[in-house]
Order: structure tokens, then C-alpha cells, then sequence
């Protein structure tokens, strides 16, 4: 794949403007010059061809040479509520849940929980996206959601996705969640607890509004491990990328 670059004003017309550290790698990284190819996305799901038309201080002038309508997202939406772990455990978790395909990230605001992300914390998740799409093809961005209480991010998960909570006294084993059954409800919404577990009043909340809670295994996993496990297996369990592979 050729080297990917995000521009953060949408493509519209044939020509963009790369600045900042998009322009800097560009410039000083790959030395382009006059008439370089590139790609470069906006994250709103197509990638475009591009050739360098002019470099000034710190920015480049793209012409768009081609619209490309490549589509590498999961045929089945995830959406990963997650108690995030501090620091870089969570920029980690955030760059494998784009890889893997995730479309929307939430925040979860739990009773065992440490401190929930600050603006910049996010600002610095919503960083770690845009360099995970650009290494992993993706052209549309991740999304990453203001922090929610838990029961509010159960309440409102649509009641036709597959919803699941990880959790090590579930009672729900795997194969329970039916191949069938992710294809056809393509959508799929996942709650992941932090260190200290969901309170047990939290798990009833989930399982009362008809959410299954998955069980993992024996070991207790950390947070970023259960949740990767987890979302890794609702994508292809559902198989749609493997079977068009
Ligand atoms: N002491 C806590 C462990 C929390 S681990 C407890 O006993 O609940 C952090 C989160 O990862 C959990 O809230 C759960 O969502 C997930 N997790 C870790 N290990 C798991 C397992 N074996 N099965 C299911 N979920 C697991």
C-alpha cells in the first residue's frame, strides 16, 4: 500500500493542502517534490490518488489525480464500550480496535472504574486513530465518543444488535452467540469493564435489558486483552472478511 496521508479538510474539489506533521513527513520524511504520488484520505470512506503540485514552508499542494472507492470496513458495525486502562494501554487498545475494524469507541463511565479521559485524553485517542487508518488502510475514521455512564451505554445500544458484556461470571459461553445470528443482526455492541470488574448491580443492569454477559475463559484478562479478544471474535465469527478473503 502506498503511503498513506490524511487530510483533515474533506476532498471536495481537485486540489488539497497538506500542513502540520502530514506536510513535515511528507517534506523532510519522503523529500517529495514536484510530481511525488501519494494517497490521501479524509476519512470519509474513499482514498484518493495524488500528485505533489507544489511545496512551500511547511505544506504541500496535492492535485487529486483519482477518487478511489475502496471500502475495507467490517460488514458487521462494532461498537466497543470499554472502561479504558490508563495511558498508553489505552492509545494501544485504540489502535488495535482500528485495526481490527471497530467503527465507534465509547468510554465507559463504570462504578470500579480509574478516572475517566480528559478532552486531551481524547484528542490524543482521536491522534492514535488517524495514524492506526493511515497504517491500516482504513478510510473511515473510528469514531470516538464522549465518555458514558455504563447503564445510559446499555440503555441506548439498539435492542436488534447483538449486545455483550464480557464478563468472568457469565453465563454465556461462545458458540451461544450464533454465527447466524451476528450476520444477521449486523450490528453488534460490546461493553468491557475496567481492572476492579462491573459491580454486580451493573451486570444486572445489562442482562436485564437483554444484553448476553460472554464469558472469556479462566484467566482474567486486562482490559485491552479482553476487549481485543472480544471484538476479534465478534468479526469473524461473523466471517464476512474471512470468507471474502
Ligand atoms: N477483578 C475483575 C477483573 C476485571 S478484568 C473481575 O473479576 O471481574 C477487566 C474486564 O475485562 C472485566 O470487567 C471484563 O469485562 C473483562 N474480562 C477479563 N477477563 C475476562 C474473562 N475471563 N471473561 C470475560 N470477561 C473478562
Amino acid at each position: 500500500m502506498s503511503q498513506r496521508y490524511f487530510s483533515e479538510m474533506p476532498i471536495t474539489t481537485d486540489s488539497i493542502r497538506l500542513e502540520g506533521a502530514e506536510a513535515h513527513h511528507l517534506l523532510h520524511v519522503m523529500r517529495a517534490e514536484q510530481g511525488t504520488e501519494v494517497v490521501v484520505f479524509d476519512g470519509r470512506g474513499a482514498e484518493y490518488k495524488a500528485k505533489v503540485s507544489r511545496v512551500g514552508r511547511g505544506l504541500v499542494d496535492l492535485h487529486i489525480v483519482q477518487r478511489l472507492d475502496i471500502d475495507r470496513e467490517l460488514p458487521l458495525r462494532i461498537s466497543l464500550g470499554v472502561a479504558l486502562p490508563k495511558g498508553e494501554r489505552q492509545r494501544w487498545l485504540t489502535a488495535k480496535a482500528v485495526e481490527l475494524g471497530v467503527a465507534r469507541m465509547v468510554p465507559l463511565i463504570t462504578r470500579h472504574g480509574v478516572a475517566q479521559p480528559t478532552a486531551t485524553a481524547l484528542d490524543r485517542l482521536r491522534r492514535a486513530v488517524v495514524e492506526s487508518s493511515k497504517q491500516c488502510g482504513r478510510n473511515r475514521l473510528t469514531e470516538i465518543c464522549s465518555p458514558e455512564p455504563f447503564p445510559a451505554f446499555v440503555g441506548q445500544a439498539p435492542r436488534d444488535a447483538i449486545r455483550l458484556v464480557a464478563d468472568p461470571r457469565g453465563d454465556c459461553s461462545w458458540p451461544t452467540i450464533a454465527r447466524e445470528r451476528l450476520q444477521k443482526a449486523g450490528s453488534v455492541v460490546l461493553a468491557v469493564g475496567p481492572e476492579g470488574g462491573f459491580a454486580e448491580d451493573e451486570l444486572t443492569v445489562a442482562t436485564t435489558a437483554g444484553w448476553f454477559a460472554v464469558d472469556l475463559g479462566p484467566r482474567i484478562l486486562r482490559v485491552e486483552t479482553a476487549a481485543i479478544a472480544l471484538v476479534a471474535l465478534a468479526a469473524f465469527t461473523a466471517g464476512h472478511d474471512l470468507d471474502s478473503a
